[in-house]
């Protein structure tokens, strides 16, 4: 790089990121029509977002105007649809950049983040970016939280935040009562990360933000309301931390097409649930699948996808053949996960067209 530019020597040094590629790339790179793919492999909603959203961007007013900074009346639906004060919600352009402004808000140079991996990897993403330092407790062999190894790596690295992701991405378990319990014990600032929490029979924890000083929960519109591509994700605060966020909070972070749709979706919430349904139907019904099949074990999950380890074959190579065929899921190339893929719960027709190629993989 040119002397006189002198960019973070910690970034130049960094790998890039790859996140999830668009529809477009997927079918350029396959040679097939967009309409011809599934895309299993990011958890979106595969039924998009609620008609009415669509019909509301169509008519969207007023976008020559910033929108309103501080999301008002979408916190006022928000806290209505969780049961929690307006005053302790915080919306940002997805879970996301939550994640970030917690960083923003807590971490000095050095200061420690406890991470959980195999987890969702913003949070150890971010981090660094942040000048933090990222502490991995790794999980159990089943995937479950080790509460002994977090404790001890709290205490001894005087940790500023612990992200725990519940259901967990990308394996699909919920954080045991007690372990929470304990955990919030500890002094720490503890993030418990939502995205999944809609398609789960566990409870949320949004209505213990506040009685707990030291727990944030993060949601998302992503998943369960399809808009993951308009970007508009939530926290829950204590209050006494509300002053501070928005102190930092960028004005004008969620635009207004997300502060819009995000608000028709609450508005519509009955049917999206419906959609749900069946999704956790459709999961349901692949574990139930995967599980007769040699070549997969699946995970037992709270969300909308399913995590497998692969047998007798590479994950990469059974990623690959799903591939061939116009299927998309998720590979991972990382310690714990390298033999594992975690496939999204798709429509009901995408689900059949899913069990028929794995059933002939396994035929032939
Ligand atoms: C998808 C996902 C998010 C991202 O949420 P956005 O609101 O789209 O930024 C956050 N956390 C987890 C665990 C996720 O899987």
């Amino acid at each position: 790089m040119n002397e006189k530019v002198r960019i973070r020597r910690d970034v130049e040094s960094m790998s890039a990121y790859t996140p999830t590629t668009s529809l477009d790339v997927f079918a350029e790179r396959l040679g097939m029509d967009v309409h011809d793919l599934i895309k299993l492999d990011a958890n979106e909603n595969p039924f998009g977002p609620s008609p009415r959203v669509k019909a509301a961007l169509a008519n969207l007013q007023h976008m020559n105007v910033y929108p309103d900074p501080e999301s008002g009346r979408l916190r006022e639906l928000l806290g209505e649809y969780i049961g929690v004060p307006k005053e302790q919600i915080l919306c940002g352009a997805g879970a996301d950049e939550l994640i970030e402004i917690i960083m923003q808000l807590f971490i000095e140079p050095g200061d420690v983040v406890i991470n959980t991996p195999p987890t969702f990897a913003m949070y150890g993403f971010d981090a660094p970016l942040y000048h933090g330092r990222v502490v991995d407790v790794y999980r159990r062999e089943d995937f479950s939280l080790d509460a002994d190894a977090i404790e001890a790596a709290v205490r001894q690295h005087d940790a500023k935040l612990l992200f725990l992701c519940s259901p967990n991405n990308p394996s699909g378990d919920m954080i045991e009562a007690g372990d929470i319990d304990r955990l919030l014990e500890l002094p720490v600032t503890v993030v418990v990360d939502e995205a999944y929490i809609e398609f789960a029979e566990g409870e949320s924890l949004v209505a213990r933000v506040g009685d707990e000083a030291n727990l944030i929960v993060l949601r998302t519109m992503s998943k369960w309301a399809g808009l993951a591509g308009l970007r508009v994700g939530y926290g829950v605060f204590p209050s006494e931390l509300m002053p501070q966020l928005w102190k930092i909070k960028q004005p004008y972070n969620v635009n207004l097409a997300a502060d819009i749709a995000a608000q028709v979706s609450l508005q519509d919430v009955d049917f999206l649930m419906t959609r749900v349904e069946t999704l956790v139907k459709e999961r349901i019904r692949m574990e139930t699948a995967f599980a007769e099949l040699p070549m997969l074990a699946p995970y037992p999950s709270q969300s909308n996808f399913v995590l497998n380890r692969v047998i007798g074959m590479s994950a990469e190579e059974f990623r690959e053949r799903l591939a061939g065929a116009g299927i998309i899921v998720r590979y991972y190339n990382k310690p714990r996960l390298e033999d594992h893929i975690r496939i999204s719960a798709g429509t009901p027709h995408q689900v059949d067209r899913l069990l028929e190629l794995l059933t002939q993989l396994t035929t032939s």
